[in-house]
């Protein structure tokens, strides 16, 4: 199976002149998304992950997949005041004007091995900001994994020294 075939564009979404890419039909076929969790795990065969951290809102839903797959605990990463306990935050740089992510400071162990996972890799400030969260808490990223990858967008270079896998690049 192709896996692009599941994947939609839509113009001009959220703003004009993006162009979106749409999971939802991935998410509505259960062969297709048995596919791209299968890609996924194979880019991990024989490492042990201790964490899957996944970002909000659609890092979650592979997030957990994975997680139960790898037998790991999951941890969301979530916009401010969304999570109850201590957070740890980090902020970094939008187009315009900045974001803020968080973490639970108790959500990862000095040395865990963590996976992160997000549906998207586009220009890569929002996987930097959760390296940053990661890293702060101990953890030891052993792999950042999405669905897709905007490789014009040249998130891998600021993801440098880390181990990125992508199911679709574009
Ligand atoms: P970045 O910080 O790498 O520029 O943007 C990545 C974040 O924006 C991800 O959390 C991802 O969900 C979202 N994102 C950016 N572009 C797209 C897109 O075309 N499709 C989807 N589904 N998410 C996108």
């Amino acid at each position: 199976m192709k896996l692009e075939k599941y994947i939609r564009d839509i113009q001009d979404f959220p703003k004009e002149g993006i162009l979106f890419k749409d999971i939802t039909p991935m998410l509505n076929n259960f062969e297709a998304r048995q596919d791209f969790l299968h890609v996924l795990l194979q880019s991990l065969e024989n490492k042990k992950i201790d964490k899957v951290v996944g970002i909000e809102s659609r890092g979650f839903l592979f997030g957990m997949l994975l997680a139960q797959e790898l037998k790991a605990g999951f941890v969301p990463v979530r916009k401010p005041n969304k999570l109850p306990f201590s957070t740890l935050s980090a902020s970094y740089t939008l187009e315009y004007g900045t974001d803020t992510l968080e973490i639970h400071t108790d959500s990862i162990n000095p040395g865990d091995k963590v996976l992160i996972h997000d549906d998207v890799l586009a220009t890569g400030g929002t996987a930097k900001a959760v390296c940053e969260l990661v890293e702060k808490l101990g953890g030891e990223i052993v792999q950042l994994n999405f669905l897709m990858e905007l490789h014009f967008l040249k998130g891998r270079d600021k993801l440098k020294n880390k181990n990125i896998f992508a199911a679709i690049t574009y």
